[in-house]
């Protein structure tokens, strides 16, 4: 993090040094990809401070191109990013151990759980709420710290996220003077708002303040928890893959150096005839699409791609410089979901690539994950599962564990099956908040769900599930008469890549043997005589 903003610092210095427009175009791309990064990282406050910066670069990027700016205009910006840079600093100093750091390098160590801190900022009437609360976040490893509304936000902390339970719906502007001081002091924090109204007015004028998620009061506690939960679990990130069709080699370059500076992986072909070989192999999340190409143009390739059920949806950003505008409404009414005109602008390349995928990814996860838990469901994991085992080497170890929670028939006919579905949820975030971000989760079916561990030893493997299984066994589940608690079994199985099936089908047999031999405990099958 430290050395992203060196480079950042370094840039404006360029500039500021008797750079030319080069220079400032260089700074904001270097303050767009550390809003990225921020953002990866899912640190909103620093996020905001970066595009703010971005935004007001912008804004002069037309008066840089002719001279240097103004003194005054430079020194705003030089605050700018001294906030910026101080926000960072003093980040990095309270938290040595940053969530990309987590991540990065797997912890060696057996104790994976995540201890983060989550501020409750409520009144006196929040009472039961933020009670039920408190316990549930504690229980799944966080660190819970209730504030009174008066209280003023402590200094040198980093919660993770701050949640304010406010006794009414409405906030009065002294309730959104608070909010700013909290988001002040915690530029990294999600800020969320527990029972917000369902109208535009209150909603705009908490974002305003810096809250970043409104949740309706009606809603329950479960679902703040699965929203916190989903911080912890910062998606993996594979780089995005961007195609790029385009005969001119000087526009290539252009492009490909601008998608490299904000992250993006991308292959180049000068000529639509390849197009479906690479596609196939390339399997981008993306295509860049050039107009006027010779033989086939843009228009023609993307018609063929659109013919064709695995493409009918992938997302196509023309790049060219015709200008006419009616035959940019053509390409767009054949299959084009935008038109950029060339030259182009670095930034607002970058950003269209970036949210149209981001889109298309969102659009395509709503059909892989589980309604009930928010996990992968059945098919996906097993795909995700094959992709995980083909991208590892010899060396490399994918460990597999089963989990099957024992007598949960029982469950359904002794509470119903609401009750069941919230201990199916509960092993669900269980295995949320204590896994890595790296870590597959799906759930295999109705109380059965599927864990891969890439990276790690089969001994440590089965002390991080064993763990999990005694945590759960004395995890209590409401019914209206009271509790009760349950346990699960778990079969694990570790090979040096062989199929995906193979693994799975040793896993099974050890859920078995685990159930054989009396239930709520591990087995391995290697163990197996
Ligand atoms: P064992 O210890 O051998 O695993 O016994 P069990 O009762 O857990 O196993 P069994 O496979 O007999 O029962 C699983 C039950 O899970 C049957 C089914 O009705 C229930 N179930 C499946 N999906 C869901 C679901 O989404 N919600 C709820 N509440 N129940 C479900
Ligand atoms: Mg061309
Ligand atoms: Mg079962
Ligand atoms: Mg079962």
């Amino acid at each position: 993090m430290a050395s992203r903003v060196q480079v950042l610092c370094g840039r404006w210095d360029c500039y500021v040094n008797g750079g030319g427009v080069e220079q400032f175009v260089e700074f904001t791309l270097a303050v767009n990809s550390l809003a990225e990064h921020f953002n990866r990282l899912r640190l909103p406050g620093l996020v905001r401070l970066c595009q703010g910066l971005e935004s007001a670069a912008l804004a002069r990027l037309e008066e840089a191109t002719c001279s240097l700016l103004p003194a005054q205009e430079i020194a705003a910006l030089q605050r700018q990013l001294d906030t910026l840079v101080g926000s960072v600093a003093a980040l990095c100093s309270e938290t040595p151990d940053r969530r990309s750091e987590c991540h990065e390098a797997p912890t060696q160590t057996v104790d994976w759980v995540k201890r983060r801190a989550v501020w409750i900022v409520s009144s006196e009437a929040g009472g039961e709420y933020c009670e039920g609360l408190q316990k549930q976040l504690r229980f799944f490893g966080f660190e819970v710290c209730l504030l009174g509304l008066d209280n003023c936000p402590q200094p040198g902390g980093s919660p993770l996220a701050v949640l304010f339970v406010p006794a009414q719906p409405e906030c009065g502007d002294e309730g959104l003077a608070r909010i700013s001081a909290y988001r002040a002091a915690c530029p990294a924090a999600q800020l969320f708002y527990i029972g917000g109204a369902a109208a535009i007015d209150p909603v705009v004028g908490l974002m305003r303040a810096g809250v970043d998620i409104v949740i309706p009061a009606e809603v329950q506690a479960a679902m703040v928890i699965d929203r916190i939960l989903d911080l912890v679990r910062t998606e993996e990130r594979i780089k995005h893959k961007v195609l790029v069709v385009e005969d001119s080699r000087v526009a290539t370059a252009l492009i490909r150096r601008t998608l490299a500076e904000h992250g993006f992986d991308s292959r180049a072909i000068a000529d639509p005839e390849p197009l479906l070989d690479v596609l196939k192999e390339y399997r981008p999340d993306l295509i860049l699409m050039d107009m006027h190409m010779p033989r086939f143009n843009g228009v023609e390739a993307t018609r063929v791609l659109r013919q064709i059920p695995d493409y009918q949806s992938i997302p196509i950003v023309y790049l060219s410089g015709e200008t006419d505008v009616g035959m940019q409404v053509e390409a767009l009414r054949l299959g084009g979901d935008q038109f950029l005109v060339k030259p182009f602008n670095p930034v607002l390349l970058a950003a269209v690539v970036k949210t149209k995928i981001e889109r298309f990814r969102e659009a395509q996860r709503s059909s892989q994950t589980d309604g009930l838990t928010g996990l992968l469901n059945h098919s996906a994991a097993k795909s995700y599962l094959k992709s995980m085992m083909n991208g590892a080497s010899d060396q490399d170890r994918v460990v597999v564990a089963m989990i099957d929670i024992d007598h949960f028939k029982s469950i359904n006919d002794t509470y119903g099956h609401p009750v069941g579905d919230q201990v199916i949820r509960g092993l669900a975030w269980l295995l949320k908040a204590r896994l890595r971000a790296t870590d597959l989760i799906g759930r295999y079916g109705g109380e059965e769900f599927i864990v891969a561990l890439p990276d790690v030893s089969l001994e440590m493997a089965r002390t991080i599930i064993d763990r999990i299984r005694g945590d759960f066994a004395s995890l209590p589940h409401s019914h209206p008469g009271g509790a009760f608690y349950t346990t699960f079994s778990a079969g694990m199985s570790a090979f040096p890549v062989v199929s995906a099936s193979a693994v799975l089908e040793t896993a099974d047999h050890a859920l078995l043997d685990a159930k054989r031999l009396g239930r709520n405990r591990v087995e391995c099958a290697s163990e197996r005589p």
